[in-house]
This record gives C-alpha cells, structure tokens and sequence, in this order.
C-alpha cells in the first residue's frame, strides 16, 4: 500500500519542528527516520551556545499505519555546551511529544497501549500487533499507566475484590523456558487493572502494599487460583481479606485428584499403568464426563467398571467428592 510518511510525522507529533529524513519498508515493517530541526540550541544550563557532538539513532515502536507495523528511527542531536565554566557537559535533546525517556514505544503507541489494556486487552497480544515485545509493551505500560491511574483511582476505590492470576506469557530459549506473569483484576467490576511481569512473591506482594490504604482496606476478598504463592500474598499483605478460591480452579483440582487415584488404584491392582481393555482403564472417561452422573445408562456402565477395577471403592469414593464439588460449582449464585 502507499504510504504517505508526512501524513504519519504530521499525526505522531505535527510536522513542526521535525523533519523526516527516509521512509523505507524493512520486510513487514514501515521504517520512518525523523530528526528533530534545531536553531540554535542553547544550553539548558546557562542559556550559552552549543555545538553537536554525536546524533545517536534510537529506534521507537509506533502504531501500525495501514495496517503495517511502523518502527521510528530517531537521529537523535548529542550537544555540548561550548561555555567552559558550565558544568553540563553534554546533554541529549529529547521531545516527550515523540517519546519519553526510558520508553521504547512513541508516546501516542503507549497511550494507546494503556488504553487497550485499560479495556482488557492483553499485553501479549497489543505486543504481536505493534511487532515489538512483550517487555516494550509491559514497561510503556507501566510508565504511562501509572500516571493514568493513581488520576483514575475511581476503579480501584469502588472495588472490594481483587483476583490474582497467573499467565504463562512467553516461551524463551533453547528449552523453551516458561515465563510467567501475574494478572491483577477488579473481580467486583470484571476489569483488568495491572500486569506484573512475574509471579514471585516479592514483586506481587510489594504491587499488592503499594496500593493506597482505602483500595487496601477496604478488601474484603482476595480472589485467586490454588497457588500458595498468592495465597501468602494476600494473607501477608491484606490478611483481613476473605481469600477466595475460584470454583473452575477447584474442579480442576478435583479432577486431577480424581484420575490420580484411578492411576494409582490401578497400579496397585494390576501392577502396571493402565491398558486398553481394563476397567479402570475404560473407566477414566466416564469418571470425567459430566453426562454420567444424569445418565443411568453411563451410571450403570462406571458401576459395572468400578466394581471390577476398584475393589476397595476408592475410586468410587474420589468420584462422589468430584460429583458433589461438581454440584456446587453448578449453584448459581
Ligand atoms: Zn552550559
């Protein structure tokens, strides 16, 4: 497609005070070089004349533009001051309204990053569209949203309820290491609140203190799946707070038990893992399904295979435990 790289300057800071040096397309991604125009920068110090020392480029992820991920190259202006008794010695001129210090995304790129995450969207995935990665995103994230949320504390202040979960969010190197984030939730408004690159204890504890004393005080649950790493967090931090143990996650718990028992059953039995043909073996569906504690039929078919493969009805035990935690997670609220 064309594209027009004025329209992009224009749209990113105005067409003042910055001129475009190329635009070129890198494989999938737009390249635009900008550099600032200066007349006769003076020093921020003592007002006195300069002189350029060095032009770094710095690279920016930007917005898509039609569709194409776009990459900023920065010609950055390195001044000295040319005053000898100054004690600045050289200094670097930045412009906010491009990008702010420390932030690899341009400025407009990390509004609209907050505002996505702000709707619920994923930084994983806003880091995919941009083409740039999850750590751009995360720290663009945390410096603008910072900013936007201690002015928007109305979602924190009417919330009791707040839910910790973990995401794996990448996988890096040989061994396809697991890298795991924590996501923080307003459970009572449904809302995404934060993104904690981690799932240790101190980082999420200290996210956890960090929170002005009426979100802290005012808590009244902490949400989490079984981890006992957000349990001790929320029972060191807040320990006023009701911890709340999401029923999907305790199904999930209930059904790992449950075939554990069936495979160590089995091995007990049979000295050997199950094999097709087997009941226990047979069994393992329908001990899982949902149908089979309304179907009579498939009730029979488990009796009939339970009687056979468990005979200290340890199994049968397990499945009744998982059937009634299955009752409650049903319960509407
Ligand atoms: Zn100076």
């Amino acid at each position: 497609m064309h594209v027009d790289p004025n329209e992009i300057v224009t749209h990113l800071v105005g067409l003042k005070d910055v001129r475009i040096l190329y635009y070129a397309r890198r494989g999938p991604v737009g390249e635009i070089a900008i550099e600032q125009v200066l007349t006769d920068p003076r020093c921020p110090r003592c007002d006195g004349p300069t002189r350029v020392k060095d032009r770094p480029v710095v690279a920016y992820c930007d917005l898509p533009f039609g569709g194409v991920p776009m990459t900023i190259l920065w010609k950055k202006h390195r001044l000295v001051c040319t005053n000898h008794e100054c004690p600045v010695k050289s200094f670097t001129r930045g412009d906010h309204r491009i990008a702010a210090v420390g932030c690899r995304l341009t400025t407009r790129a990390a509004k609209w990053v907050v505002r996505e995450i702000g709707s619920g969207q994923h930084i994983s995935h806003l880091a995919h569209t941009l083409h740039t990665s999850w750590d751009s995103v995360n720290t663009a994230m945390r410096r603008y949203g910072e900013s936007l949320m201690s002015a928007d504390t109305k979602r924190l202040k009417e919330t009791t309820a707040i839910g910790l979960d973990e995401t794996l969010f990448s996988r890096e190197g040989p061994f396809k290491h697991k890298h795991w984030s924590t996501t923080v939730c307003d459970v009572v408004n449904n809302q995404l609140i934060d993104a904690i690159p981690t799932r240790d204890f101190p980082e999420v504890a200290r996210w956890l203190h960090d929170q002005p004393e009426h979100v802290k005080g005012r808590l009244q649950y902490g949400c989490l799946d079984m981890s006992r790493t957000y349990n001790a967090v929320f029972k060191v931090v807040t320990p006023k707070a009701t911890r709340v143990i999401d029923r999907f996650h305790v199904m999930r718990h209930a059904l790992l038990a449950l075939d554990e028992c069936r495979r160590r059953v089995q091995q007990v039995q049979l000295g050997h893992r199950g094999r097709s043909g087997e009941p226990l073996y047979k069994a393992r569906k329908l001990l899982v399904i949902k149908a089979t504690a309304s179907d009579p039929q498939l009730q029979a078919r488990l009796e009939g295979l339970l009687a056979l493969g468990d005979p200290e009805g340890e199994v049968a035990l397990a499945y009744g435990v998982k059937e009634a935690i299955a009752l409650l997670r049903d319960r509407r609220r």
